[in-house]
């Protein structure tokens, strides 16, 4: 198998070829046919997060080990299962769901794998989709994707999970009934519109400081765009409010400072923030305001295997369209990588083998 791999934190990926694994046990091989490129690859690629401050949260203190390979969003064909593995066939189309836990704590037995503290997941602590195999460590990982193209259905592992868990913290009244505030019209955003459309929302007004990817955002559903670097954004998002006086929720798919700060000043009293992104830095809030203003901040952290489950049904039932996807061959990892870095990237592009 051939895969791209990070042997050196921030230093290019690196072609590994090695013999394709051989599944054991519950294992599930699975000959990839899509892996998305997330942003949070780049952040694992550089072997931090910026906490702010001059403060960094380095993957090696989390656990994670080099060489990895990245890629979290896969899609593929199951190629071969260990003898204890049932419940998929072999040349079965699937996407896999890659926030894997221990499977014996109280956060794996809630189902909520992805709030796990000894993670095991694919493309963060072990080997993702950068590649032409993934090893798969159980069968109820891999979800059938019936007719869902795969480089669609590879990316609800991520931005679509992600995306969906953090619509599901608002108020199913007010997502019925009033615009929200989506921050960041890249890969996750435009899917959080695709999604948000599937579930009945009223709407998003969105905003990104990208002119290109504000329009990308009209194309796909959003009823107002904004520029965030304006100085009246925050009235502009007002004035699209349904009362004047802002949103009652907000997402933040980006989740820096002035991100933070353009969603809790577009929220009414009584409103929900929901952090998304990892960006990076940090704020100041006075602590009276959480309670005089009713504020709600609450994070979230990719999505559960039935929250993966959820979704694809609901792509299937309410033909949710798919979010804008560029299909890169794999051995453009690193390239992808770059550009994605660049802000150069509209959607999602996904690497093919
Ligand atoms: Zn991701
Ligand atoms: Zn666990």
């Amino acid at each position: 198998m051939r895969s791209y791999t990070v042997t050196e934190w921030a230093h290019p990926l690196q072609l590994l070829e090695q013999p394709t694994p051989v599944p054991t046990g519950t294992e599930v091989l699975v000959r990839v046919t899509a892996a998305g490129v997330c942003h949070s690859d780049l952040h694992i690629h550089d072997g931090h997060y910026d906490l702010g401050g001059g403060k960094l949260l380095r993957m090696q203190e989390r656990g994670m080990a080099l060489p990895l390979t990245l890629g979290h969003e896969t899609a593929g064909v199951v190629e071969a299962v260990g003898s204890d593995a049932s419940g998929v066939e072999i040349g079965q189309q699937v996407a896999v769901y890659p926030w894997i836990g221990c499977g014996h704590c109280d956060a794996c037995e809630l189902g909520e794998e992805q709030n796990c503290p000894q993670p095991r997941t694919l493309g963060i602590f072990l080997a993702g989709g950068y590649a032409t195999h993934i090893l798969v460590p159980d069968p109820r990982y891999c979800l059938d994707i019936g007719d869902i193209p795969p480089e669609v259905a590879a990316l609800y592992a991520c931005s679509g999970i992600t995306t969906y868990s953090s619509l599901k913290k608002i108020d199913p009244r007010v997502l019925a009934n009033e615009p929200i505030l989506i921050i960041g019209a890249g890969g996750l955003g435009l899917m959080a519109l695709t999604v948000l459309q599937g579930m009945g929302g009223h709407g998003a007004i969105v905003a990104d400081i990208d002119a290109s990817k504000r329009e990308a955002a009209l194309k796909n559903g959003a009823y107002a765009a904004i520029d965030p670097t304006v100085p009246d954004a925050v009235d502009q998002i007002k004035a699209a409010s349904p009362h004047g006086r802002g949103l009652r929720a907000a997402i933040d798919l980006v989740g820096n400072p002035s991100t933070a700060q353009l969603a809790i000043d577009s929220l009414v009293k009584g409103g929900k923030l929901i952090a998304v992104g990892l960006m990076g830095g940090e704020i100041t809030l006075p602590l009276p305001l959480i309670p005089m203003r009713a504020l709600t901040i609450e994070g979230n952290y990719v999505g559960s295997l039935e929250d993966m489950r959820e979704l694809m049904a609901l792509v299937r039932e309410k033909h949710v369209p798919a979010p804008p996807v560029t299909k890169r061959p794999l051995d453009q990892a690193q390239a992808v990588i770059d550009e994605l870095r660049g802000g150069r990237i509209t959607g999602r592009a996904v690497l093919i083998p």
